[in-house]
């Protein structure tokens, strides 16, 4: 493959980090972008999402730094929030899991950045930008692919202006395509016109809806804690909710539901929602909170993973990444980690050989995707088969019983909270879990609480 010019289609986190990426071994690479990006710093339309909490997994911090070296100092001295990484009811990050608060946990010199979405995605992309060799086509909407069909290979996209009239579709060639486009991806149709199968999809009905609003805390808030994060739990407390410390002062508060309980979007229903929430402290906060925005709704009934990766017959010179391949549930937080993981998969493939890039990179992204795909979609599926007569399979019930004796134990087991804490921050797979010496403290916690008078322990929904 020549390395002249590559296209990234979307200028969203995953767009810009591939195209930085990118920059390092070809010689131009053009971001196109439906938004019109220059001068406008606030929401836009191609990424709604904006308005809504956005945690930045640890993990994820770690590979945006390795790929844009000085990019968390930047956002410090931006106003970006860091806090303290540790966990406990009154303290650092409020974890409020399906059995209750987790413990206080401590994570000595660790800190969490806490920025919105907006001012990162900013950050990435004046250092995108300050590159000589990438231009933006903002402004500017793919609607396809070109394909020189008898050598089966992707040639370049074809773009139209994104405004009312759109005008006439233009060809814009390239060695190589990237679509970053989004959880909206035409990936599939775009394969289907160009005479290529589309891939299996794997799709779970959730049924997630989102309420947020941006405020002030008090200088001296009540509560001591920095950030809170309250789960759900399917069937029995569909609502969740999520106050996260961010820029300048202002903290992010996302309320919502899955299984189709969506949260209202007006002040008083707002406010009811969260004070219906499994802990009140999150309404409390709120309330003595200044708002500084409207209240805005976002619903995403499903997760979706397209797996590319089992595609026989694919062209050369396309690749595809984000949530064009995988659309978690947002409540897990692991959409911008997954695509700082994937930039940072393409680099590692840039290296090897030319030939294999298209293969090598989807092969990369299954297995990056596929930890926290499994660890989203084992709630999820609870969350599909809420009001629904069939029984789940007995391994998914015992599955379930056992993270459910794991939040239980996590309510007062330092090294169990622990480990859900770096399981949820994506630096330990699920099955950390199951380590010996976390396993015989779940058990152990299980049986005494089973037997003695500390048993508070509902059962998990069959
Ligand atoms: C409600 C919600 C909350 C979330 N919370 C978190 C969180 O807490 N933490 C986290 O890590 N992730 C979170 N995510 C996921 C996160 O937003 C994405 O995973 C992340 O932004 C990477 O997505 P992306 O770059 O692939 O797509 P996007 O960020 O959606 O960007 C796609 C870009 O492509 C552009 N585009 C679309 N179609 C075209 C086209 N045809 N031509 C040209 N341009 C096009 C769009 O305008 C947009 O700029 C959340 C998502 C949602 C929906």
């Amino acid at each position: 493959m020549n390395r002249d010019h590559a296209v990234v289609a979307g200028a969203g986190v995953g767009g810009l980090l591939i195209a930085h990426v990118l920059a390092d071994t070809f010689r131009r690479v053009t971001v196109v972008e439906s938004d019109v990006l220059d001068g406008r710093s606030g929401h836009r339309r191609g990424v709604p999402q904006s308005e809504h909490a956005h945690v930045l997994l640890t993990r994820g911090a770690d590979a945006l730094e390795d790929l844009l070296p000085g990019l968390r100092s930047e956002l410090v001295a931006a106003g970006a929030a860091v806090a303290p990484a540790r966990m406990g009811p009154g303290r650092g990050t409020r974890v409020v899991g399906p059995a209750g608060p987790f413990t206080d946990v401590e994570a000595e010199g660790e800190t969490f950045l806490g920025a919105s979405r907006l001012l990162l995605e900013r950050h990435i992309r004046s250092r995108v930008r300050s590159r000589p060799t990438v231009d933006f086509l903002d402004g500017h909407r793919v609607t396809g692919l070109l394909v020189a069909q008898a050598v089966s290979r992707v040639t370049g996209v074809s773009v139209r202006a994104a405004d009312a009239d759109g005008g006439a579709a233009r060809s814009l060639y390239a060695d190589l395509v990237v679509d970053a486009t989004g959880r909206r991806s035409s990936m599939p149709r775009w394969l289907t016109e160009a005479g290529f199968p589309s891939a299996p999809e794997t799709t779970i009905e959730t049924g997630i809806g989102y309420a947020s609003r941006w405020y002030r805390r008090p200088a001296s808030p009540t509560a001591s804690w920095d950030a809170m994060i309250i789960n759900l739990r399917p069937g029995i407390n569909n609502r969740f909710g999520v106050l996260l410390p961010v820029e300048n002062g202002e903290c992010a508060v996302s309320i919502g539901g899955g299984a189709g309980s969506y949260p209202p979007s007006d002040e008083e229903g707002f406010l009811r929602w969260a004070r219906d929430l499994p802990d009140r402290q999150l309404r409390d906060a709120i309330v003595e909170s200044e708002p500084l925005s409207g209240i805005s709704a976002y619903r995403t009934p499903t997760s979706r993973r397209r797996h590319y990766e089992k595609l026989r017959a694919w062209p050369q010179g396309l690749l595809v990444a984000g949530d064009a391949v995988c659309a978690f549930n947002p409540i897990y937080g692991q959409g911008m980690s997954v695509s700082a993981l994937e930039a940072l998969a393409l680099r590692d493939c840039l290296r090897r050989d030319p030939e294999t890039l298209e293969r090598d990179f989807r092969d990369l992204v299954a297995d990056i995707v596929a930890g926290p795909w499994s660890l989203a979609t084992a709630e999820d599926m609870k969350l599909a088969s809420v009001g629904s007569r069939k029984r789940r399979s007995l391994p998914a019930r015992l599955r379930d019983r056992f993270i459910y004796a794991g939040h239980d134990a996590a309510t007062s087991d330092p090294v169990v909270a622990r480990t859900f804490g770096d399981i949820m921050m994506m630096r330990a797979e699920p099955t950390a879990l199951l380590r010996p010496h976390t396993l015989a403290r779940i058990l152990r916690h299980r049986l005494r609480s089973t037997r003695g008078p500390r048993n508070r322990t509902a059962e998990p929904p069959p």
